[in-house]
Parts: C-alpha cells; sequence; structure tokens
C-alpha cells in the first residue's frame, strides 16, 4: 500500500482507508494507495507550518535552494522509465507520451533551480533624505497544491518546483484517481532530502482534503489546477483567511484557420490540437473556426483522418491514443454528443464508443466531429474535455476574432495564416494567456501559462511562475533619523 508523506514520514490515514488505482486502459487495480481526510491534511499544514515559521529552510541561501531543485531533476531523468510507465498506467496516455512529459518536468525543475538564486532584491530611488529603499522577494509561506488527474507530475511539477525554489514549504493534493507519479516524486525528494516538514503529500479526495487545505487559516497561498466549478468553490474556501490564490482552470480553446493558411499543416496540426490525449488538455483546440473558402474541403479531409485514429493500449507502439480517464468522465463526454445533437450540430464522425472487442474494458470513445456549430450552442461554449471537435464558419478577419473572444474562458487559441500581419493583428486582438502562430500546444517552463476571464487567476511556470510564490517586501532604512515634531 502506497503511504501519505507527513513531516518527514510515510504514514496511513489516519482512519486506516484506502483506496484501489484503476489502470483506465482494462480497469484492472494497479495500486492501493492511503484515502486521506480532513484529519491528515491538517496534520500535513501544521508540519508544513511548523517548517516555515521554525525551520531554517526559508533562509536557506538560494544557490542551496537551487542545487537541491536540481537535484530532483536529475532523479526524474533517472527514473524517467518507470516514471513514464506508472503515468501511462494510471491515466491510459501513450508511453511515448508520458516520456515526452518526463523531460517537460526534468526541464521544469531545471529551469526554477537556475531562478532560485537570480532575485538579489533591487535598490530603489528613496524620495526620503538620508535613507535606503531596498525591495526583496520572500517566500509567501505554507503552499497548499492541488492538481488534476489530465497531466499528474506535470501539473504538479510547475507547482512544486517554483514553491521549493523560492523557499516556501508545501501540502500536495494530486487527483485522487491518478496520485502514483505523485507519490513517486516525493520518494525522490524524499531522496533530495529536504528538511523536515517542507515537503508534504496527502492523498484523498477534494471535498475533503481538498477543502482543508483550500479553507486552512494556516495555508498562506492556495494553488489549484482542475476545473471552473471546482476553482470557485476554491475562491470561496479561501476567503476566511485571504490567502493568495493562484487558479489554472479550463479552457474551449479557439484554432482559427484562415483561407490563405498552409493547408496541409493546418490540417496535421487541428488533428493533434483537439485529439492529443484523447482531448484531454486543457489547451486542447477543441474549437475550430474555418474560413468559408476553404471550409468544406478542409472538414472533409479532418474527417477522412479522425477516422483511421489507432485507439488502443498505451503501451502498445502503434496506439495513437488512449481511453478517457474513467468511466464518469465518458459518460459526461456521452452526455455533451447528445446535447450536440439536440442543438442541431451536425454529427460528422464518431459519436459512439467504439466496437473493438479489445477495447471493451477501457472507457473509450471515439474521436468525434461536429460541423454546423453556432457560437451560441453549449457544445462550442462549454469544456468537454474529450475527444469533440466543433467547427464553425467565418467570413474574414473580424468575424474570426469575434467568434474566437465569444466565450467566459480564455486560456489559449491558435491562428493559421500565411500573411504575417495578419497573423499578429488578431493575436493582438485575442483576448487569452497564450496565443499560437502556425502552430498549436507548444508551452515550455520559460515562457508564463495561464489564463484571461474565467480561464483562471495568476500564471505558472517563466517568471512570473515563480514570482506566484513569493512576496514582496520594501525596507526602508533611514541613515539619519530626525523628529518631525508633528504633534508638539
Ligand atoms: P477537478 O476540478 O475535478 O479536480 C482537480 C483537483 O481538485 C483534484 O485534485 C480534486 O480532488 C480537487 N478538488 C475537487 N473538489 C475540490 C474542492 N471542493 N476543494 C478543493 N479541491 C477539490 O478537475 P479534474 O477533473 O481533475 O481536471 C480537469 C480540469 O482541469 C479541466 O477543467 C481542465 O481544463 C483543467 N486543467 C487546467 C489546466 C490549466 O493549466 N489551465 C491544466 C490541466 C487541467
Amino acid at each position: 500500500m502506497k503511504k501519505m508523506f507527513i513531516n518527514g514520514e510515510w504514514v496511513e490515514a489516519r482512519s486506516g482507508n484506502t483506496r484501489e488505482i484503476i489502470n483506465p486502459y482494462n480497469q484492472e487495480v494497479i495500486a492501493t494507495v492511503a484515502e486521506g481526510n480532513a484529519e491528515d491534511a491538517k496534520l500535513a499544514i501544521a508540519a508544513a507550518r511548523n517548517a516555515f515559521d521554525h525551520g531554517d529552510w526559508r533562509r536557506t541561501p538560494g544557490n542551496e535552494r537551487g542545487k537541491k531543485v536540481l537535484h530532483i531533476a536529475q532523479l526524474i531523468e533517472r527514473d524517467k522509465e518507470e516514471l513514464a510507465e506508472l503515468e501511462s498506467l494510471d491515466t491510459g496516455k501513450t508511453v511515448e507520451e508520458s516520456r515526452a512529459d518526463m523531460d517537460d518536468i526534468a526541464e521544469v525543475f531545471r529551469y526554477f533551480a537556475g531562478l532560485a538564486d537570480k532575485d538579489g532584491g533591487e535598490i530603489i530611488e528613496s524620495p526620503i533624505p538620508n535613507s535606503q529603499s531596498k525591495v526583496v522577494r520572500e517566500p509567501v509561506g505554507v503552499c497548499g497544491q492541488i492538481t488534476p488527474w489530465n497531466y499528474p507530475l506535470l501539473q504538479a511539477a510547475w507547482k512544486i518546483a517554483p514553491a521549493l525554489a523560492t523557499g516556501n514549504t508545501i501540502v500536495l493534493k494530486p487527483s485522487e484517481i491518478t496520485p502514483l507519479t505523485t507519490i513517486k516524486v516525493t520518494e525522490l525528494m524524499e531522496e533530495v532530502g529536504f528538511p523536515q516538514g517542507v515537503v508534504n503529500l496527502v492523498l484523498g479526495e477534494g471535498a475533503t482534503v481538498g477543502n482543508e487545505l483550500a479553507e486552512s487559516n494556516d495555508v498562506d497561498l492556495i494553488s489549484f489546477t482542475g476545473g471552473i466549478i471546482t476553482g470557485k468553490k476554491i475562491m470561496q474556501a479561501a476567503s476566511g483567511n485571504v490567502k493568495k490564490i493562484a487558479l489554472e482552470l479550463g479552457g474551449k480553446n479557439p484554432n482559427i484557420v484562415f483561407a490563405d493558411a498552409d493547408f496541409d499543416i493546418a490540417l496535421d496540426q487541428a488533428m493533434n490540437a483537439v485529439f492529443f490525449h484523447a482531448g484531454q488538455v486543457c489547451s486542447a483546440g477543441a474549437r475550430l473556426l474555418v474560413e468559408d473558402s476553404i471550409h468544406d474541403r478542409f472538414v472533409e479531409a479532418l474527417a477522412e483522418r479522425t477516422k483511421r485514429i489507432k485507439l488502443g493500449n498505451g503501451f502498445e507502439e502503434e496506439t495513437q491514443s488512449g481511453p478517457l480517464i474513467s468511466a464518469e468522465h465518458r459518460a459526461k463526454v456521452e452526455e455533451y454528443v447528445e446535447i450536440a445533437k439536440q442543438e442541431g450540430a451536425h454529427l460528422l464522425v464518431g459519436g459512439a464508443r467504439p466496437e473493438d472487442p479489445e477495447l471493451q474494458n477501457g472507457f473509450f470513445y471515439l474521436p468525434t466531429i461536429f460541423t454546423e456549430c453556432r457560437s451560441d450552442m453549449r457544445i462550442v461554449q462549454e469544456e468537454v474535455f474529450g475527444p469533440v471537435l466543433t467547427v464553425e464558419r467565418f467570413s474574414g478577419e473580424e468575424e474570426a476574432v469575434r467568434l474566437a473572444n465569444d466565450s467566459i474562458y480564455g486560456l489559449a487559441g491558435a491562428v493559421w495564416t500565411t500573411d504575417g500581419d495578419k497573423a499578429e493583428r488578431v493575436a493582438s486582438e485575442l483576448r487569452m494567456g497564450t496565443v499560437w502562430i502556425n502552430d498549436f500546444h507548444p508551452y515550455f517552463a520559460q515562457a508564463p501559462w495561464g489564463g484571461y476571464k474565467q480561464s483562471g487567476i495568476g500564471r505558472e511556470l517563466g517568471k512570473p511562475g515563480l514570482e506566484e510564490y513569493t512576496e514582496t517586501k520594501h525596507v526602508l532604512r533611514n541613515l539619519k533619523p530626525e523628529p518631525i515634531n508633528w504633534f508638539k
């Protein structure tokens, strides 16, 4: 049984409860883990509080903290194959994709390790005579970190690395259905050797463990990646002690293809944009906007290629896409397909479970395309988080921008055109945290990631991703104090 890590020890849940972790490809049990609740979360928070308030970690020089964070990157590279296989067993994604995730994850730790000793503060001009003014950044304190199931370790890495690099203490809570790689990386962090209580891991559900992290007065910052409804609950729970919040929520990301785009590349990448990892990607290009004059030809080619996507076991080389994460999630995707049909969208491809007998034990769903979609349909506005693409027509730049921005979300979007000026004009009009021009999906440690509008608050990755984990302090030193004599 896999345990939780609290105050430097591997412990069972206080209740003794456990949970079975399922492989979504065949529903086999792959591990049993401790199932914590609010009581366990309280213990972990107390350990992190004590380590922050009374320990040396926050005062450890940046270069020393950086070395430890870099050591995590090196251990991830050492154990890359084991981690990749674990991630694929837990999520159903292909091992090839998990290996790429592990490379990205090591890069994230390496990047933030490098930043750990780069900010020595700033001396600023002071209008007070005979004084010195400096601005320094300090760790926020105890950080609760809650992650989703689609990129379990990648999302955790985006939070762990900057938090530790800046001297915070952390309580991690992975998704209850995909905790395995986060447990393994906690073992690696134990091997690196952080001071007692700096790193804590609590396993369990959002409504219990997650809510305790969001609510606790002893947590100074809550960083959450997940769905918009949960994000709103966390904002409310976090208001008790006005803790800092960082939210990475969902998206319904427009992929705009102009008639002058390179047709074949735009087509190839439109497939990748939406069907990669069965569409369970926050930045999935699930909303395709195609310019009128190429619409029919583009959609026809897209349909033909979509039918050829090979679903299967992520451990087999020819598999291009695995299953959805769970029976509940597949039911949600199926519900959206029904909604789309009722709204009058035209089902072009998919819209059902695969018939292949080998796939019957997994939570598979066929890649699906709806055409004749309109911006006022729920299937266009709401995040399905599955292999479902909606296609809308547009005519000209202005309409493309208007449709693309017609959303409560603002995470990411892409524009395809060979006209560089048009690309820049459209990019500057899109209300999104990331815009790709003639590309889709790239993200990397150096560039900030996050959403406009209801896609979230704050940024991960890049320098802004480090700053989230710091407080800014101004220190003024009067070198020649004199009486003011205001109150005589
Ligand atoms: P979710 O919101 O159901 O759960 C995410 C995490 O929150 C889990 O660990 C869960 O246990 C916890 N949680 C649930 N209820 C909670 C509560 N009341 N209080 C505290 N914690 C709670 O999301 P999910 O289904 O795991 O993940 C899918 C969602 O994540 C999608 O909406 C996707 O767009 C989003 N996501 C966003 C990004 C991004 O970078 N913006 C990245 C990945 C995923």
